[in-house]
C-alpha cells in the first residue's frame, strides 16, 4: 500500500460544492487536503499556451485516436480562440477533450517539487473527457481518468453514464405512436435516477471519485469494487452512479478496512 502525505485538489469546475467535498476528505483520510484554485495549476503560464493545449486534446473524430503515431494533431486558431474565452469565463459548448493527451500535459504543469509519490493530485473539471479503447475503436466519454494526476469530469458524472433503459423506452416508445414528449418532460418522470448538469448531488458524486483516485494512489492499481453500494463501484449507468455514490455514499466494509489501515499506518509513523 503506498503511502502519501498531501492531497491536492484543483478546483476547475464550478458545479460542485467545495468546502464540502474539502470537509469530506479531510474527515476520511488521514493526509494534509489542500484545494486550490486554477492558478496553481496553471502556474502563470502564458493563456494563449493554455489555450492551445486545451485545443490539442479535441477529439474530432470519435473513431480516429489522437495519440497514435498516423494521427496529425491539427490545431486551428479559432479553436484557440474559442478555448481562450472558455479560460475567461465564457460558457461552453459540449466539447470532448482526450482524456490521456490532457492528463500528459497536466502532469507536466504540476510543480516538480510536488512531482512525488508522497503527494496525490487531482483535478476537478467541467470538460468532457474521453479515452479510445482499441477494442470497439472508439472514444468512449468518462467520469474520471485515473492516473497522475487523476481528472474527475463533472460533465463527465452526468452525460458519461447512460440514463436507465427505460428513460430511452419510454421516449422512444412516446415517438414511435407520434405522441410529442420533450427530453426535459422524460427527464422530470427519471429525476431520481439520472443527474443533470445543475444537481446539487453532483457534490456527493464527485467525492465518491475523489475516493477512487486516492484508492489508485493508495493501491497503485485500479480501484474498482465489485459492490454496487461500494463508492469504488465502476458505474456505467445514471443509477448505478445515485446508488453508489449517493443513496449509500459509502466505502463496503472491505475498502473501509483497508482505508482505516491507511490511517493507521500514516498516524503512527
Ligand atoms: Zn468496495
Amino acid at each position: 500500500m503506498n503511502r502519501f502525505k498531501h492531497l491536492y485538489i484543483y478546483m476547475l469546475s464550478d458545479k460542485v460544492d467545495y468546502s464540502s467535498i474539502l470537509t469530506y476528505l479531510t474527515s476520511m483520510i488521514n493526509c494534509n487536503v489542500e484545494g486550490r484554485g486554477e492558478d496553481a495549476l496553471y502556474r502563470g503560464l502564458d493563456r494563449h499556451c493554455i489555450a492551445e493545449m486545451y485545443a490539442s486534446c479535441r477529439i474530432k473524430d470519435i473513431f480516429k485516436d489522437i495519440n497514435s503515431n498516423n494521427y496529425t494533431t491539427h490545431v486551428s486558431e479559432d479553436d484557440v480562440e474559442y478555448e481562450l474565452s472558455i479560460l475567461n469565463g465564457a460558457p461552453s459548448k459540449p466539447i470532448v477533450y482526450d482524456g490521456f493527451r490532457l492528463q500528459y500535459l497536466y502532469s507536466n504543469m504540476i510543480d516538480a517539487n510536488e512531482s512525488s509519490l508522497d503527494n496525490v493530485h487531482v483535478i476537478i473539471t467541467d470538460r468532457l473527457l474521453a479515452t479510445y479503447n482499441e477494442e470497439d475503436m472508439r472514444y468512449h466519454l468518462n467520469t474520471i481518468v485515473l492516473g497522475y494526476p487523476s481528472i474527475v469530469s463533472i460533465d463527465g458524472i452526468v452525460e458519461a453514464p447512460a440514463k436507465p433503459k427505460a428513460f430511452y423506452t419510454l421516449y422512444y416508445y412516446h415517438i414511435s405512436q407520434g405522441r410529442k414528449i420533450s427530453m426535459d418532460e422524460v427527464k422530470s418522470i427519471f429525476k431520481d435516477e439520472i443527474l443533470e448538469h445543475d444537481d446539487p448531488r453532483l457534490t456527493d458524486a464527485a467525492k465518491g471519485y475523489i475516493m477512487q483516485a486516492l484508492f489508485y494512489n493508495m493501491l497503485n492499481d485500479v480501484p474498482f469494487c465489485d459492490d454496487k453500494r461500494c463508492m469504488l463501484y465502476n458505474a456505467h449507468w445514471q443509477d448505478e452512479v445515485i446508488e453508489a455514490q449517493i443513496r449509500h455514499g459509502r466505502l463496503c466494509s472491505k475498502h473501509r478496512e483497508m482505508l482505516d489501515e491507511f490511517n493507521k499506518k500514516y498516524a503512527s509513523s
